[in-house]
């Protein structure tokens, strides 16, 4: 740190992202990309005309792209906000809904970003333990007086909560806000967003760099109330009022409008996750049940930490986390067929040296 950080600089606790090596010799499942290229309708959108307008400034609004996604959800433009990546929209909820007064609260085990954002705020955080199982329990939440923060299904686990228990806790809590992150939720879970015209309360944030192959377009968005995305809003207009840059705006729109292309990619990933599942079962893993792209899963044999290293060395590259609860685990990414196959080829290997 230089001698001229800021107390609150000093003071961050900066997310760890996955890494990303540029050169392409590993086997990629660390962090929940999609291996499928993006929908063939994004290539057509991203063209040349597109490209000869970046000398001007992307809409602030990002009409093309909210009114897009709003007829994918059937809610009106007004219910969309808009940003780069579902992290932004989550910055501009943590800004917008906790703060003096107002503490937020999510899992010890969850999204590692929402500690980096509530440091960033300088937020009160109350953390609330999953159960033994890694299972979250609305239950927990129902007397916290503050903003609650859900990842639906849970990241790194992959085990969602159902539908009727977020709306018990929509109910319980009509004067909090409830931000249910369903960054993985196409993957299985059931969404939140039919209850968007009925609960003023509930914020629901996604993204296209999951299921819809666009990590590095960085789309992502919120969905809610009038009255929440006008908040967000206001947020986003003292930050970045040209959010979301020409080409992305562009990308996202074509992708949230091929529903075909989504359909079949976010089936051939939970066939994958199927077969994934009953593979690592049978070389002895212990396995999370998830609805997500991704799997959670420790074997008794090998600690977190050497399955990672041994994969790594021999070209895979998984997730593993180096926190209290979950060293055991490794976080696994569901790509292609192929990718799975050599995965399990080589943990059969690993395991058969010991
Ligand atoms: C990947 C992820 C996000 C953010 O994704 P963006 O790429 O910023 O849109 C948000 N929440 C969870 C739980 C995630 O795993």
């Amino acid at each position: 740190m230089s001698r001229w950080i800021s107390q609150e600089a000093e003071r961050l606790a900066p997310y760890t992202p996955g890494e990303q090596p540029q050169d392409q010799q590993y086997v990629k499942l660390n962090t929940n990309e999609s291996p499928f290229p993006p929908s063939p309708k994004v290539l057509k959108a991203i063209n040349r005309a597109e490209i000869l307008k970046l000398n001007l400034y992307s809409d602030p609004t990002c009409a093309a792209l909210t009114e897009a996604i709003a007829r994918r959800y059937e809610l009106k433009a007004k219910n969309v906000l808009a940003g780069n990546g579902s992290d932004e929209v989550l910055a501009f909820a943590f800004r917008a809904f906790c703060g003096a007064g107002q503490p937020v609260a999510f899992a010890d085990v969850t999204y590692g970003f929402y500690k980096s954002q509530a440091a960033l705020f300088d937020l009160d955080v109350k953390i609330i333990p999953l159960r033994e199982d890694f299972t979250l329990h609305v239950d927990d939440y129902m007397d916290f007086p503050g903003t609650i923060v859900i990842a639906n299904p849970n990241a790194p686990t992959g085990i969602a909560v159902p539908r009727n228990d977020i709306q018990r806790l929509l109910e319980a809590n009509p004067d909090r806000v409830v931000i249910v992150d369903e960054a993985y939720v196409d993957f299985g879970a059931e969404s939140c967003v039919p209850m968007i015209y009925r609960y003023d309360n509930l914020l629901v944030t996604q993204t296209m760099s999951k299921s819809r192959s666009l990590a590095g377009g960085r789309v992502g968005y919120a969905l809610g109330s009038p009255e929440l995305i006008a908040d967000l809003n206001r947020v986003k207009y003292s930050f970045h009022p040209y959010n979301v840059n020409r080409l992305s705006i562009a990308a996202g729109a074509a992708a949230v409008a091929d529903e075909a292309y989504f359909a079949a990619c976010t089936a051939a990933i939970r066939q994958t996750r199927a077969w994934t599942v009953g593979e690592l079962e049978n070389l002895g893993f212990t396995v999370l049940p998830s609805q997500a792209n991704f799997v959670f899963a420790r074997h008794s044999q090998l600690p977190g930490e050497t399955l990672y290293r041994k994969l790594k060395e021999n070209g895979v590259l998984v997730r593993w986390f180096d926190a209290d609860r979950i060293r055991d685990y490794i976080r696994i990414t569901i790509g292609s067929m192929e990718q799975m196959e050599t995965l399990v080829e080589e943990l059969t290997a690993i395991l058969e040296e010991l």
